[in-house]
């Protein structure tokens, strides 16, 4: 049994986390400031034995009090529209934020996880993208405030663990998908079922022909505790290697939900990435993990989800 903080635990992934955590006997102290998380996706464990919620900013001292075994740095916007509607505090929690909780961590003695993403790799030149990639991101365009400071606490993250000794992991999180996104916070997955729900059209950027590759939020989770509990420390892919054109995602949304939605085409967001798709030889090889939960049933899963409201 562990003591484990997870910052951005009031977050759609942040929140599977505190919950399989506490399914396994740990103690969990969620820390979030509620910018884009809310108390509702862990409302239903303020009753278990070992759950803590705390509402802090982590770009501030972070205070713990009492031995932590583990910090999990999951806070920071990470729907495009939520980083560019906050670009200085994504700035700010990727660089303040990760510093405060690797302090938190080097002073508890504590094993620390940051959340990078596939986005360290940019608008990637190399495909699949394996962890070997350096990537090919615009500092100065719009994403560069969510790209460079993921670089950004990648580098503070390595530099604690080889200046100070701190035990730490680097998951790079590929698109997640799945129970509890905000209607609206702007990513594909939760736009489209959304719409197709609501019989309005589905909104492609661009010509739809640019790749993502989606896995549910039950199996990035188990891999990322994986990586957690093994003494690998990263960077590390997890994500699903099955990759689909947005425009097929449309199509197998509105396939799934019965839906008469039309699709409409929208101007592409600058800088977006045009294919992605995560090599996860290495995961398979050091944790034995791969996804299990094909598209169509985290997609079946998840409009449930959003259907009950
Ligand atoms: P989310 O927006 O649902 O959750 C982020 C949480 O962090 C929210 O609850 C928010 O209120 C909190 N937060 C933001 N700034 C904070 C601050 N300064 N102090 C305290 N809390 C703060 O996003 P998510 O999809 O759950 O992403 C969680 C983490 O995983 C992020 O670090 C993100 O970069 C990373 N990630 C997610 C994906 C994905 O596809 N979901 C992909 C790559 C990386
Ligand atoms: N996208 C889209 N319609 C939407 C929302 C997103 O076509 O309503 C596209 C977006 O341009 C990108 C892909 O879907 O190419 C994934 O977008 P998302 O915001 O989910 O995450 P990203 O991978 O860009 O961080």
């Amino acid at each position: 049994m562990a003591r484990v903080v997870v910052t951005g635990g009031a977050g759609f992934v942040g929140s599977h986390i505190c919950e399989s955590l506490l399914a396994r006997g740990d103690e969990v102290v969620a820390i979030d400031n509620l910018l884009t998380g809310s108390v509702d996706n862990i409302s239903h464990l303020f009753g278990e034995k070992g759950f803590v919620f705390v509402e802090h900013d982590v770009t501030n001292y972070v205070h713990v009090s009492g031995p932590v075994d583990a910090v999990m740095h999951f806070a920071s916007p990470a729907s495009p529209v939520d980083y560019l509607e906050h670009p200085i505090k994504t700035l700010k929690v990727g660089s303040l934020g990760t510093h405060k909780t690797l302090g938190l961590a080097k002073d508890k003695g504590a094993r620390f996880m940051l959340a990078s993403t596939s986005e360290v790799y940019g608008d990637p030149l190399e495909h699949p993208q394996t962890e070997q990639y350096w990537g090919h991101v615009n500092p100065v365009g719009p994403r560069g405030v969510y790209d460079e400071a993921k670089r950004f606490a990648e580098a503070m993250t390595m530099a604690y663990h080889r200046s100070h000794g701190v035990d730490v992991r680097i998951v790079r999180i590929f698109n997640t998908y799945g129970e509890r996104m905000r209607p609206h916070d702007g990513r594909v997955v939760s736009n489209f079922i959304v719409q197709a729900l609501a019989g309005k059209p589905l909104t492609v950027y661009g010509e739809g022909q640019q790749t993502r590759s989606f896995c549910h939020v039950e199996d990035e989770v188990r891999g990322l505790l994986a990586l957690l509990d093994s003494d690998y420390v990263g960077p590390m892919n997890i994500g699903n290697p099955n990759e689909f054109t947005v425009l097929e995602l449309a199509q197998k949304v509105i396939e799934l939900t019965g839906s008469s939605s039309e699709i409409v085409y929208e101007p592409l967001p600058v800088d977006d990435p045009t294919q992605r798709k995560p090599d996860i030889s290495l995961a398979k090889r050091v944790l034995g993990w791969e996804p299990v939960i094909p598209l169509e049933e985290g997609l079946r899963r998840t409009a449930a989800w959003f259907a009950r409201g």
